[in-house]
């Protein structure tokens, strides 16, 4: 029981990385509530553990996520997965593919961050992690141009919230995956040209030879919001089986 008693909140809870994390955080104890665009899906994770609370949010919806966090009295941790890949090279972002990918995997943060760092303040304490990609500031991936971009913006993101609230006892981290098998990964692989080489391509990258499960993520997030990493703020984790080596 790691997280017992903690109150946090998940976004992009209905399936991946975040519906993983938010699994695994109400099994060492957290007061889970779970967050997503998707209703349907997360009814689904409900079933699997009817201790989690679940909300229909949309994380890039100011008036939505105003009311949403209105109605949070306190909070421990905001791990906010909510992200999208946009395929392809600058050329291939037009004006509303690059607001899009602003909207979702930027905004989406600065809005939680904003509505919720007030009720961390006024408890002392509070820890935000969010995740990020190592298709980033550390490293540049082939036609992932406006997430690479996002994503490098997140890791800024990190450090500024960290500097600025390491006194008032707030931590901001971010986790850097590599490839994580995840249902929108397998999404995306399926459309490729050749989805089996697409797939061979993605595990080559690895230097371990193969992708990440949904539940590595969460065991790193874990650690992350429990008070072991008391003293860990403003870190850029990666965990990408050796694809940044
Ligand atoms: P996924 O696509 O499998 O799941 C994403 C979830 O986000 C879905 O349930 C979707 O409904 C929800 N969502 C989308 N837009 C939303 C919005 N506006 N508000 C609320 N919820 C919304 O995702 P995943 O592959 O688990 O990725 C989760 C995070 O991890 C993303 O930020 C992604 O960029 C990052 N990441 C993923 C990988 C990977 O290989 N899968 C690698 C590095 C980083």
């Amino acid at each position: 029981m790691r997280l017992k008693d903690k109150k946090i909140i998940v976004t992009a809870a209905a399936q991946g990385i975040g519906k993983a994390t938010a699994l695994q955080f109400a099994k060492e104890g957290a007061l889970v509530t779970a967050t997503d665009i998707n209703e349907e899906k997360l009814s689904d994770l409900q079933k699997e553990n009817s201790n989690i609370k679940i909300q229909q949010l949309d994380a890039t919806n100011k008036n939505a996520v105003e009311e949403f966090c209105s109605k949070v009295e306190t909070i421990d941790v905001l791990f906010h997965a909510v992200g999208f890949v946009h395929h392809g090279t600058l050329m291939d972002c037009n004006n509303d593919e690059f607001k899009r990918s602003i909207d979702v995997n930027i905004y989406s943060a600065y809005l939680m961050s904003y509505n919720l760092v007030p009720k961390m303040l006024n408890s002392g304490k509070g820890n935000i992690i969010v995740i990020s990609s190592a298709a980033s500031s550390v490293k540049g991936a082939p036609n992932r141009f406006i997430y690479g971009v996002t994503k490098a913006a997140l890791n800024g993101f990190v450090k500024a919230l960290a500097i600025d609230y390491v006194k008032q006892g707030i931590r901001c981290n971010a986790i850097l995956p590599g490839t994580v098998e995840t249902p929108s990964w397998q999404g995306r692989v399926n459309m490729a040209e050749d989805p089996k080489k697409a797939r061979e391509d993605f595990i080559a990258r690895q230097a371990m030879g193969r992708l990440a499960q949904p539940d590595e993520i969460a065991s790193l997030a874990t650690y992350l919001a429990s008070d072991e990493s008391d003293f860990v703020t403003g870190t850029l984790n990666l965990i990408d089986g050796g694809w940044t080596l």
